[in-house]
């Protein structure tokens, strides 16, 4: 929390706690992803009386782990790699709950991209003040020359860095990523590089995502805060780091977690009936909705008291992004000394990034100082090949040529689609935290909410303003929420996009 200009959403205000209403209200909140988590935490720490339902026999969603057993030894795995970035501020609220010091993470000190020439850039050592972060990015990095740069359109690439929020939906929502970058003769490789690899991270190649969701993800990670692009990542595996400690937490306030548990339905009727698969019934006076986007879309489908029809329609609409491989391998042989923590990969189709978890992860550094060998995690989105998996290994091989003569000790791949995506044109159309249903909210990273946060940063910040809103229906106090800035932070170019969004077409 070094930006002095982030923005600070001051808490609802009201009653401190649920003891002083006449009897105590109960809540149910479906899904135990960060969304769910942080709502949970809001309504918990309040008094309400909260029962989780969650799926999957973990806690974290997306972000969930567990332990796997391969010829007696125990094996830590999770969902994959995630960066915790510095401008998480309300995912990094709810984590001091049970570490105020934040010592489950800790710095990447590097962030290397490289591209299909093997060009390599860096995050390292880049004043963190915008645009100096950017000017110095572009001028030490082999991928920008300086007469492409002269070459950009500096005034149709003004709203870039003159975000604004909800302003730039209703500039270029309309647009996908790929055509509003080429309208600003950003250098092809440059924009392969640096555009190419933000999009994927949202789990949609550029053509497929809006660019406004581009231009709002550049403002936070880059041009809007002076956190810097350098992140942090747990320690351990998420279950011990993160979940099992924050769990702990919300049971000593009552919290019930209902763990391998699906809800089915929801009734409303005087207050909500919930319906678990297993049979059970759970009577609450709130529901916070909080699953991924195909969860929300069954659920809704399957309760037809819920929400009006153009509510229910919003909902059947939201799209998922394409499907993603994760693939970890336990190899019996190190990677090389220099190989980083973490590296960004562009022009090496299908693989998007390289992770080395012995370098950070306590599980992960036991077992390689056991084995002498290194433990490797692959992402690839967006995936289109019909064998992504035998591509990513060749190009691990290509990139780290000690990995083709390692054995694989153990190995395990995750195929999955359940990333929302922020397709050209749906933004005015995503449903929003409030719902036209009194006592009924929606929280999780594929939810609108008008405030500069993407990815776990928006799971967390609408679970956070789910309680809120749910609080505030029974006059109860809210949570203090936290942003990067709403308005791109240099005054010349938002008067150079002001001055765009007036010209004629
Ligand atoms: C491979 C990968 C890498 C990523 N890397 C990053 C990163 O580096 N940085 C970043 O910020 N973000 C990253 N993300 C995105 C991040 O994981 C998500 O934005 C975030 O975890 C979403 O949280 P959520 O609570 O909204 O949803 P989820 O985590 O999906 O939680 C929803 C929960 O609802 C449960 N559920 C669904 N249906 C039901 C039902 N009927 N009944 C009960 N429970 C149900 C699910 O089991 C799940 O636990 C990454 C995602 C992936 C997949």
């Amino acid at each position: 929390m070094t930006d002095r200009r982030r923005r600070m959403h001051p808490a609802p205000r009201g009653l401190p706690d649920a003891g002083a209403l006449s009897s105590r209200p109960r809540a149910v909140v479906i899904g135990a992803g960060i969304a769910g988590l942080a709502a949970a935490t809001g309504l918990a720490e309040r008094g309400i009386a909260v029962d989780v339902i969650e799926r999957e026999d973990y806690l974290g969603g997306r972000v969930g782990a567990w332990t796997e057993h391969h010829r007696g030894v125990q094996l830590a795995m999770n969902r994959g790699f995630h960066a915790f970035f510095r401008q998480y501020y309300n995912l990094r609220e709810l984590l001091r709950r049970v570490d105020p010091q934040l010592s489950m993470l800790t710095p990447v000190d590097d962030y290397p991209l490289i591209d299909g020439a093997g060009r390599r850039d860096s995050f390292r050592g880049l004043p963190r003040t915008p645009p100096f972060n950017a000017l110095a990015f572009a001028l030490r990095s082999p991928t920008f020359r300086l007469r492409d740069l002269a070459r950009i359109d500096v005034r149709a690439a003004a709203p870039l860095a003159a975000v604004s929020l909800p302003d730039v939906y209703h500039r270029l929502d309309h647009i996908d990523a790929e055509t509003f970058l080429k309208s600003l003769n950003f250098p092809t490789a440059a924009r392969h590089l640096a555009f190419e690899v933000f999009s994927r991270s949202f789990f949609a190649s550029p053509t497929q995502l809006s660019a406004a969701e581009l231009a709002t993800m550049f403002h936070i990670y880059f041009l809007g805060s002076s956190e810097g692009l350098i992140f942090d990542v747990a320690n351990a595996n998420y279950d011990t780091a993160l979940w099992q400690p924050l769990q702990d937490y919300l049971s000593e306030l009552e919290v019930r977690f209902h763990q391998g548990t699906a809800v089915a339905r929801i009734e409303r009727g005087h207050t909500f009936r919930v319906h678990t698969d297993t049979g059970d019934q759970l009577d609450a006076d709130a529901v916070v909705l909080a699953t991924d986007v195909a969860g929300l879309q069954q659920i809704v489908a399957a309760s037809p008291g819920l929400g009006d029809d153009l509510w229910r329609a919003r909902i059947a609409r939201l799209g998922a992004a394409p499907p993603f491989l994760v693939h970890r391998l336990w190899l019996d042989r190190p990677v090389a000394a220099p190989r980083p923590a973490f590296l960004g990969t562009a022009g090496h189709e299908p693989l998007d990034n390289i992770s080395v978890l012995d370098r950070y992860e306590r599980q992960a550094a036991r077992w390689t100082r056991q084995r002498g060998g290194s433990v490797v995690e692959l992402h690839s989105y967006a995936v289109e090949s019909a064998q992504p998996k035998d591509a990513m290994l060749s190009r691990l091989h290509q990139l780290y040529p000690e990995t083709a003569r390692a054995e694989v000790v153990y190995e395990r791949v995750l195929h999955r689609r359940d990333c929302p995506l922020f397709a050209p044109g749906t933004y005015a159309q995503r449903p929003t935290v409030a719902t036209p249903l009194p006592g009924l909210a929606l929280a999780g990273d594929g939810i609108r909410i008008d405030l500069p946060v993407a990815l776990m940063e928006r799971a967390a910040t609408t679970g956070w303003s789910a309680a809120n809103q749910t609080l505030a229906q029974w006059g109860l106090a809210g949570h203090a929420l936290c942003t990067v800035p709403t308005e791109g932070r240099s005054a010349l170019l938002r008067f150079f996009a002001g001055r765009e969004r007036l010209s004629p077409q």
